[in-house]
């Protein structure tokens, strides 16, 4: 390492220490549906009017003749990780529901209800508008042992106002905004690929950054409390390529173990930190698999897995009690050891299950 190398990690060093307490890392992949996560590959969609050019290169990677082998094919860190140490729901083909309640089936609404632990008829678009409500992560920020040790990735650029980051001064980082640099040259590289990287759509940011700015922020910064919300799914199944829709989920488990790995080789995280991964909406079923929304009734349908020191290792769960999506902001807050539904009147319980530690 060269000086100014030695500099720029004894100054990293010296802003965070590593976390006291229980962490948390919050991930969702935007709009992947349930039905590849418990069952993998649709075979009826891997072909060329689902935007697939390559079906045999598409069925090498992902198909497997039966769903199990499918889904560790296509999410081995779910499959293999999460399904032995922690939980999985949202398989309905085997009892376990988890619905999004605010009836839109969209994205701000969703991420709304998920962050802030209640569905809002107020938000009913994905307009740019200051969230009214204060998000789970806002409030472990206004509590002093997570002050300044909250932040967020994300691809898509709305989740500054979702966030509210005017109001609640959580670290935001979201679109094709630049990362801090604080003068690293690696930083500093990632930033101007940003800036030299043309959109695929207007307004996400390719998950690549997003996931590479996350993981160096938990490297220099070590938030207890980390948001990663990634967009990519959501965009290919919109532009019908179900082949890079199955590749952006495949990378999504991947990012997933890399920062599990991450964090578990860190003092600070080592267990004591917990994983929690849902998205923000389905999509709808067979050629619907690319529309979601108040019309597509299936997208009300998602799923969530948890990981951690609080969960018990009860793999993929079935003929259980319905879970919402509204329940997330309440477990995330419990995983910490926090009551959320306490501070806020209305909010949507924890998934019981999930938090009650180890046996
Ligand atoms: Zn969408």
């Amino acid at each position: 390492m060269s000086w100014c190398g030695l500099a720029v990690a004894a100054a990293a060093a010296a802003l965070a220490a590593p976390p006291e307490g229980r962490s948390v890392v919050l991930v969702t992949t935007d709009g992947l549906r349930w039905q590849e996560v418990f069952a993998g590959a649709d075979e009826r969609l891997i072909n060329k009017e689902n935007g697939v050019g390559e079906p045999d290169e598409v069925r090498k990677a992902f198909w497997r003749e039966t769903p199990e082998a499918r889904r560790e094919a296509l999410l081995p860190f779910l499959w293999t990780v999460v399904a032995r140490e922690g939980q999985l729901y949202g398989n309905r083909a085997r009892g376990s529901s988890v619905r999004v309640t605010n009836g839109l089936n969209f994205s701000y609404p969703g991420y709304n209800e998920l962050l802030t632990g209640a569905a809002d008829p107020r938000i009913d678009s994905n307009d740019k508008r200051p969230n009214p409500n204060v998000t789970v992560l806002e409030w472990l920020d206004g509590r002093e042992a997570y002050r300044g040790r909250v932040a967020a990735f994300c691809s898509w650029d709305v989740f500054p106002f979702i966030i509210n980051r005017e109001r609640s001064h959580v670290t935001v980082n979201a679109g094709f905004e630049p990362v801090a640099d604080a003068g690293r040259s690696d930083l500093a590289m990632l930033n101007r690929l940003l800036g030299d990287t043309t959109p695929v759509e207007t307004g996400v940011r390719h998950d690549s950054f997003t996931f590479a700015a996350a993981l160096e922020h938990v490297r220099a910064r070590q938030p207890r409390v980390l948001y990663l919300g990634l967009g990519e799914t959501d965009e290919w199944a919109h532009a019908k390529r179900y082949d890079r829709y199955l590749e952006a989920a495949h990378r999504v488990d991947r990012f997933l173990g890399e920062l599990w790995r991450e964090l578990q080789a860190r003092d600070g995280y080592r267990g004591r930190t917990s994983l929690v991964v849902t998205v923000d909406h389905g999509r709808g079923e067979g050629p619907e698999w690319k529309d979601h929304g108040k019309k597509v009734a299936a997208s009300q349908d998602i799923w969530i897995a948890v990981v951690g020191p609080e969960t018990p290792a009860l793999g993929e769960q079935s003929g259980v009690e319905p879970v919402t999506q509204a329940q997330v902001a309440a477990t995330v807050a419990a995983l910490l050891g926090e009551d959320y539904v306490a501070a806020v009147p209305g909010a949507a319980p924890p998934i019981a299950r999930a938090v009650e530690g180890k046996p």
